[in-house]
């Protein structure tokens, strides 16, 4: 399947069939795709011919899947601009946002690649012979993403597993699988194996869940909410399957007094605005030292305010509609058409799931929103004391993503980044992904890491060889 459509003529209300998904684009509604919904046999048998591809895969000498993943990456090199405009349609993700994406995916397969040579064990001395470990791959691994950022969080557990010997199945979000199936006829074209890496779209419930309880599954990487993924978590137990889960956040952004409150403030409507707010990273909770809190008030005002929203199409944008109408039903739960919001920005009128960016003064820390996963363009505001205070308000949550720290005192950053219970900080940035840094959550946020130089070592098991040297009786 690709994002050529079979139905042109689906409309939205029509009666659908129940095997197959109609893509929307969230920025006008219109359908732009149906894709079937694969059922549990249909996982079953695309389980077999993962088994069968994963075989041969590990077999080749390192250095051609090497090799074949360098060509699968230069192939998505050549349709960047294909992949970023079914992202636009699909996401309403703003066109240099997804451009963006799509080269991350084509830097992960690259950076995966180089990984596939360097797989070394170790030799361990030990008495009477010679001990070495191996990273053998894990088999059939079920890569679970989100519709957030469906192409690189893809990739994030696909590149990495392929590298280190895997097969992949892929089970895309329901309203996003458009990007997902053209990598897969990209990876055909570049050559790999057939059935060794495949693109399953359907429903969470039932092809989600068929890969995840599959005993021919070994692995499974999910990427989304904290519910779903306690539930694969438990449900992994049954078969001490390998688990790795990216969840959700609640990310602090801590302005200290001393900090170059220009640079915080122009920075901060980026870091929960971007990807409009749907983001595990967004930092949606924004604490502010209450010494400079007016100032930093004044200062984000006209900051968020003037952050572009409209046309994804259009290269001036920077925040494009949600993903779907339930998704803003989720985030108008959280604001009250009475809210006092401090900030609110401007918002397309008409057809498109569009909401404004908007700034809430906490009414106190447990407030719902305070502590919530919002999963859109809103953010939190509240005042603290000293830095102390600032530690205990950005630990008071269940997450533990990520965080930033706006200050001019390197004492206070490193310590303040030592203290704040979470996976990924940064000091005067927002930046906390990138393909060679490894990446994951604290507490409820998430278990294990991806990329980084270790990424492929989440998908092997190390085996460890004893060999004797001890002289045959023979020839004693
Ligand atoms: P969100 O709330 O952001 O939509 P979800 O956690 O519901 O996030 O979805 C993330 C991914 O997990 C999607 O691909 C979805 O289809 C899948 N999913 C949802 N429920 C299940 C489930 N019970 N088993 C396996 N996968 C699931």
């Amino acid at each position: 399947m690709s994002n050529e459509h079979p139905h042109p003529d689906h409309h939205p209300n029509e009666h659908h069939h129940p095997h197959e998904h109609r893509i929307l684009n969230p920025a006008t509604e219109e359908v732009i795709a149906t894709v079937p919904a694969t059922t549990p046999d249909e996982v079953a048998a695309a389980v077999a011919r993962a088994t069968g591809a994963q075989r041969g895969w590990a077999a080749l000498a390192p250095a051609d899947r090497a090799r074949l993943l360098r060509r699968f990456a230069a192939a998505v090199d050549g349709h960047i601009e294909e992949l970023a405009a079914l992202e636009v349609r699909e996401a309403g993700h703003p066109i240099g946002n997804a451009r963006w994406e799509a080269g991350n995916v084509r830097d992960l397969l690259d950076y995966a690649a180089g990984g596939a040579e360097r797989l070394s064990g170790a030799q361990i001395p030990v008495a009477g012979g010679l001990n070495v470990t191996f990273h053998e791959p894990l088999g059939v691994v079920a890569v679970i993403a989100p519709w957030n950022f469906p192409m690189p969080i893809a990739a994030w557990g696909t590149a990495p597993a392929l590298a280190a010997g895997n097969a992949v199945i892929l089970k895309p979000a329901e309203t996003t699988p458009l990007t997902a199936l053209r990598l897969a006829e990209l990876a055909l074209e570049a050559g790999l194996p057939e059935g060794l890496f495949q693109v399953l779209p359907g429903a969470g419930p039932v092809a989600g869940a068929a890969l995840v309880e599959h005993p021919g599954v070994a692995k499974v990487v999910f990427t989304g909410s904290t519910a779903v993924g306690k539930e694969i978590m438990a449900k992994c137990a049954a078969g001490v399957k390998r688990v790795t889960l990216e969840l959700g956040g609640k990310s602090p952004n801590i302005v200290f007094a001393d900090a170059d409150l220009e640079r915080a403030a122009a920075a901060a409507p980026g870091s929960f605005l971007d990807n409009t707010g749907q983001d595990c990273c967004a930092r949606s909770r924004i604490l502010v030292q209450a010494s400079v809190y007016d100032r930093f008030m004044e200062l984000l005002a006209p900051a968020v305010t003037s952050f572009a929203v409209g046309d994804p199409a259009d290269p001036a944008t920077a925040m494009g509609p949600l993903i779907s109408a339930a998704q803003r039903e989720r985030v108008r739960s959280y604001v009250p058409e009475d809210a006092p919001a401090a900030i609110r920005g401007e918002a397309p009128k008409g057809k498109g799931f569009w909401y404004p960016a908007t700034v809430l003064e906490a009414t106190g820390p447990g407030d719902r929103a305070a502590v919530e996963e919002i999963f859109g363009p809103v953010a939190v505001v509240l005042p603290f004391e000293d830095e102390a205070d600032a530690v205990r308000l950005a630990n008071a949550t269940d997450y533990g993503l990520s965080g930033s720290i706006w200050t001019r005192d390197v004492g206070r950053a490193v310590r303040v980044s030592r203290a704040v219970a979470a996976g990924n900080l940064s000091v005067n940035s927002h930046g906390s992904v990138r393909y060679a840094t490894p990446f994951g959550g604290y507490k409820q946020s998430g278990l294990g890491r991806e990329l980084g130089p270790d990424a492929l070592a989440a998908f092997t098991e190390t085996k460890n060889v004893f060999i004797s040297t001890e002289i045959s009786t023979e020839e004693q």
